[in-house]
């Protein structure tokens, strides 16, 4: 996906295209403020040739004969170009910072928007801490790039043609030698940075690597912790750092040796305007004046082109940035129709099979169908392929052949937010926001009621605990819930699911954190909120599944067996042995169960 430095520039440049009037105009002053911040120096050469040619200096010859006037004109139109310089540098200076803002703001809610949109197939491929690198590092360098470095370019290019010209202008015998050279600088520049260019998108990759890994790090620093893995964690880091270091010094250590380059290049322009033009100026075929602002001026390309080498590194890196960025905008995204239409809930799976990132099959020709309203299980060792059921019913994934469908409607043909919408989802490990309780349950139905939130609440067997604390539903839960305990969390995550009132209600392990009292206290809640709903359960614990209308038995991903509770019981498969476990009871096929 790697994209020639000029190609991200141009995408850069049509991504800005609604902020082009900014642009334009920050452009516009800034070559305007380059012009008039070679002003002093022409001036200089003017003063000089009036104290020198007198009566028949410039300014005489334009018709100020009074020397008093002509220097009084002299401080005027210095004035004037300090003031016009500042006046052009104040005007680029808030176009630039303001573009820099709208953009760096722009793109990092569209990217995150994007990202939000994507796959989870693309998703899941990306690391966390990489991603996080992309939508902060890379975004932050193209806002500094904005706010400063292309000023810095538009300098180099503005001072060269203004030079340029009044070299020309002045004395071409000259010019031909200053000049000359800069195209030669600027080209050669340019095709030796183009050769570095891979270094800094190591670099940045480099970057987005200690990001991922200290993202990952710091989420399992308990883990780390009870393990005494620190110093293992430690030398991950420092060979990641040790090679985002390495990466740097390889693309530094070239990059620093054009600065000494350049500056020997521009310095045989500024021998042969002192000799060549000395030489003009003694034999009188240059004027004093002229002389000196030649002399100035090849002062002034010389500051700008010692920058170069600085310029394109960080025009390097900020394409580099950019590219990581325009990258992260091809991750594919969830494409569904507009079509949000209600549901009853009935699901039917016709020979649905699938299997993640083309490996071997996770789920095999599973075909089942529940009416609304209807409560069905599924049961099965670890792996059976349960929560891989689930991803599909909520469209994380499609099958890989086979068909699920809502009602009568393909779930391909429904709007995937709008049947989302219709579901309540309680997932393994439910994961609860930086906030109130109260956000916590009314997270994403922010319409919801006081008194639906503390309902739904009561439903879940989590008022109780939730009046406990401190300040009730509004106690701070910290990020990722984490003073809560798992069990506090679950329940707090059957409440989100149900404050909505879904008409299918998923729930995935949703019990397997908490106490049997507690469990207890959920199922008789579920058996009442359930009521009128689809319900979906997967649980290890099969007396929460028991009462179900339908439990299918997922064995290797396909369906074992299905029945009842005491349908299966009778069938003294795998159901009945896993039943006689959990109840302590002598297995009669234990081989049943153990894989
Ligand atoms: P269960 O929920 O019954 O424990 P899963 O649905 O999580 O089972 O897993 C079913 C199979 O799919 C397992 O072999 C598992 O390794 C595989 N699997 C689950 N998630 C992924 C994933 N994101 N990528 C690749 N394979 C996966």
């Amino acid at each position: 996906m790697k994209k020639p430095l000029a190609s991200s520039f141009l995408q850069l440049l049509l991504y800005m295209r609604p902020f082009r009037r900014i642009y334009l105009s920050a452009t516009l002053y800034s070559f305007l403020n380059k012009l008039f911040d070679l002003m002093p120096e022409i001036l200089l050469g003017i003063a000089v040739n009036t104290v020198v040619a007198r009566e028949q200096s410039w300014l005489a010859n334009l018709g100020f004969c009074d020397l008093k006037i002509q220097l009084i004109l002299l401080g005027l139109m210095t004035m004037v170009a300090y003031g016009l310089e500042s006046l052009s540098e104040y005007l680029f200076s808030i176009r630039w910072w303001n573009l820099a803002q709208i953009v760096q703001h722009n793109f990092r809610m569209q990217a995150f928007e994007h990202v939000q949109k994507s796959t989870i197939t693309s998703f899941s491929k990306q690391k966390t801490g990489n991603l996080l690198s992309i939508l902060n590092d890379d975004i932050n360098q193209l806002e500094r790039f904005l706010e400063e470095g292309i000023d810095k370019i538009i300098e180099v290019i503005g001072t060269s043609i203004f030079v340029g010209s009044i070299f020309f202008f002045l004395a071409p015998q000259i010019a031909i030698f200053v000049v000359i050279p800069i195209p030669i600088i600027i080209y050669s520049t340019f095709r030796f940075q183009k050769k570095l260019s891979p270094y800094y998108l190591n670099i940045r990759e480099k970057a987005g690597l200690v990001g991922a890994f200290l993202a990952n790090s710091l989420l399992g620093l308990l883990a780390t912790k009870s393990l005494v893995a620190e110093q293992l964690e430690k030398k991950k880091l420092e060979k990641a750092s040790m090679a985002y270091k390495d990466a740097s010094f390889n693309a530094i250590r070239w990059g620093a040796l054009l600065v000494p380059i350049i500056r020997f290049v521009i310095l045989s322009g500024i021998l042969v305007t002192l000799i060549y033009g000395g030489k003009l100026t003694i034999e009188q075929k240059l004027d004093v004046g002229v002389y000196s602002i030649l002399i100035f001026l090849t002062q002034r390309l010389l500051w700008p082109f010692t920058e170069i080498a600085d310029i394109m590194i960080n025009f390097q890196r900020v394409m580099a940035s950019t590219q990581r960025l325009l990258n992260l905008f091809e991750l594919p995204t969830e494409n569904s129709p507009d079509n949000i239409v209600p549901i009853k809930g009935r699901i039917t799976f016709d020979d649905v099979s699938f299997s993640y990132h083309n490996h071997t099959p996770s789920l095999h020709n599973l075909t089942f169908a529940t009416e609304p309203g209807q409560h069905i299980a599924f049961v099965g060792a670890t792996g059976a392929g349960k929560s891989t059921l689930l991803h599909l019913l909520l469209g994380f994934y499609l099958p890989t052949s086979g068909k699920i469908f809502f009602d009568n409607k393909e779930i391909r043909e429904l709007s995937l937010p709008g049947l989302r919408k219709q579901l309540g989802f309680v997932s393994q490990e439910p994961f609860l926001f930086e906030g109130t309780i109260a956000e916590n349950i009314s997270y994403g139905y922010v319409e919801a009621t006081p008194e639906q939130i503390i309902e739904a609440a009561k439903n879940a067997a989590a008022h109780e605990f939730i009046m406990r604390l401190p300040e009730g539903y509004d106690t701070i839960i910290g990020e990722r819930g984490q003073n809560l305990s798992g069990g506090q969390k679950q329940r707090l995550a059957i409440a989100r699911a149900i404050v909505r009132n879904p008409t299918i209600l998923i729930l995935d392990e949703a019990t397997s954190s908490v106490d049997n009292a507690t469990e207890l206290a959920i199922q008789r809640s579920l058996s009442k909120i359930g009521q009128g709903r689809t319900m979906i359960l997967i649980a290890h614990r099969l007396s929460m599944v028991k009462h179900a209308d339908k439990i299918f038995v997922l064995k290797k991903g396909s369906i074992a067996e299905q029945g009842t509770h005491e349908e299966l019981l009778q069938h003294d498969n795998v159901y009945a042995n896993l039943w006689k476990l959990q109840m302590g009871e002598t297995l009669t096929h234990p081989e049943l169960i153990i894989d």
